[in-house]
């Protein structure tokens, strides 16, 4: 049996994570959560998950800053770290991927199309990961 494809959702807020997390557990991955860059960190030392998905405004030690450290660590560099962010404003997408994330999805969380917005960031990683 296959197992499932484990996330790694950091999110702060509970109305977010609490969608973020059944949608994806709707569409089959499992999910585990971090409310915060200890609580992230924690889960990827214990064991890394397949894709991170990213708040990247947290209490403390905001994602930006938590990406940067998680492209500093020689086990975590080629994990996939999707930004989930509010911000809209011209410049910020620029902002997220010169600081490591590997894509970004924006909030509000849209309902219909969220899994499969991760599912295709995680699609990309496994195909140059996978090499047979
Ligand atoms: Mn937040």
């Amino acid at each position: 049996m296959r197992e499932p494809t484990r996330v790694l959702l950091v999110e702060d807020n509970e109305q977010n994570l609490e969608l973020a997390q059944f949608l994806l557990e709707e569409a089959g991955l499992s999910v585990e959560v971090a409310r915060n860059a200890f609580e992230a960190r924690s889960a990827l030392s214990r064991r890394p998950p397949a894709i991170v998905l990213m708040d990247i405004d947290l209490p403390g030690i905001d994602g930006l800053d938590l990406v940067m450290e998680i492209r500093r660590n020689q086990e975590w560099r080629r994990l996939p770290v999707v930004a989930l962010t509010a911000h809209a404003m011209r410049g910020d997408r620029e902002r997220f991927l010169a600081g490591g994330c590997s894509g970004y999805i924006s909030k509000p969380i849209q309902v219909a199309s969220f899994a499969t917005d991760v599912r295709r960031h995680l699609d990309g990683a496994e195909d140059s990961e996978d090499g047979g």
